[in-house]
């Protein structure tokens, strides 16, 4: 048997024939930029997150980048954020001008460590901005604590966090912006690159308006330099027909990471599972485990038929191009512990009892 770490194709099956008439559509209108599914798709995944306003971009990285400079932050800003995520989460922040200022994880949800929030914070400090990683939620409520204390944005990168929730609301509802993805292979994907910012802020929503559209206010008349980071008409299409589908296949992720942690509970294997929180309801962008004996691990299960990936080998602050903020190993060590021992295994909706259980027996018998 083979499982892959990831596929579309299955999505793509059970939802083509709903594509084909709003695809058709946007071909047939020419609307191809800034048509009418964009401004329908930013109203409804706002209204899906519980929240006023959305504006899409061109890709999670845009929108990261673009809502610190909405949030007023650039040169000689600092921006706390975890060391522990994908690298598009520091190089919004360093797009914007401003310095990353690196925090260590908690080592069971993998999300930035509140409780060494407090210590990162400088005269220079404008904004945190945490990450909901592998789909689990950060804590919210003592981060929005620290951060009204000490006056600062929070902005969440919700890249893989589509639909989870927070004490019963959506991530993404919590700072002052939120960031979106919609890389082809995140919880809700495009057909290519796409990401949006929401916000219940009149002021970010507006400033947002102007910076992803050449800043401008009528057709020809520009009030500040901005940028082109538009989210595709034809994305915008295809993303509202798949927003439908998402709680069902954030449940579905659900099931099959129950079983998964059900399987290896009863096979006793040496290995941490997956943590949710009982604030959290985690939607399983990733399904990670952390073992002892990685890469022994991950070339057996490749000889068995079975792809995985880690997510991620190297921390921020370890990375060669963030060598210039002098951070050294042992900086951050629960970070740089998950990432020599942390590996993703497949996971999808569409993923079949069967071939979790395969998996899990190669676990058994390796
Ligand atoms: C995917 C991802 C991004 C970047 O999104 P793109 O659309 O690929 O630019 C940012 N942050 C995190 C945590 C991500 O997983």
């Amino acid at each position: 048997m083979k499982v892959d770490i990831f596929t579309l194709k299955r999505q793509y099956e059970e939802i083509k024939d709903e594509l084909k008439g709003p695809i058709e559509n946007v071909m047939l209108s020419g609307g191809f930029i800034l048509g009418e599914d964009v401004g329908l798709f930013e109203k409804e995944f706002a209204e899906y997150c519980g929240v006023k306003y959305g504006i899409g971009v061109n890709s999670g990285t845009d929108a990261l980048f673009l809502a610190c400079l909405a949030c007023g932050i650039g040169q000689g800003d600092e921006v706390i954020t975890p060391s522990y995520t994908y690298i598009a989460t520091s190089l919004g922040i360093s797009m914007a001008g401003a310095r990353p200022v690196f925090v260590d994880t908690e080592e069971k949800t993998y999300c930035i460590d509140v409780t060494k929030l407090e210590k990162a914070i400088t005269k220079k400090t404008r904004a945190i901005l945490l990450v909901h990683l592998y789909g689990h939620p950060a804590d919210m409520d003592p981060i929005m604590q620290i951060a009204k204390k000490h006056k600062l944005k929070v902005i969440e990168d919700c890249a893989q966090a589509h639909g989870a929730l927070y004490k019963n609301k959506k991530v993404g509802s919590f700072g002052d912006a939120a960031c979106f993805s919609f890389y082809p292979t995140k919880n809700l994907g495009a057909f290519g690159d796409g990401g949006m910012v929401i916000t219940s802020s009149e002021e970010i929503k507006d400033r947002m308006s102007l910076l992803h559209d050449y800043g401008r206010k009528g057709r020809y008349e520009h009030i500040i330099k901005g940028y082109n980071s538009r989210l595709d008409t034809l994305q915008a299409a295809i993303l509202r027909v798949k927003l439908k589908h998402l709680n069902e296949w954030n449940e579905k992720r659900r099931k099959n990471a129950d079983l998964y942690t059900k399987l290896f509970k009863e096979a006793k294997l040496d290995m941490i599972l997956p943590y949710e929180e009982s604030y959290a309801k985690h939607i399983y962008h990733q399904y990670t485990v952390r073992v002892k004996n990685r890469a022994v691990l991950m070339e057996k299960l490749a000889d068995k038929g079975v792809r995985t990936l880690i997510h991620y080998p190297i921390p921020i602050h370890l990375q060669e191009c963030y060598k210039e903020l002098g951070y050294k190993k042992r900086d951050f060590p629960v970070a740089e512990k998950c990432c020599e021992e942390i590996m993703s295994l497949p996971m999808y909706p569409e993923l079949t009892e069967q071939e979790i259980r395969y998996v899990v027996e190669q676990f058994k018998t390796t």
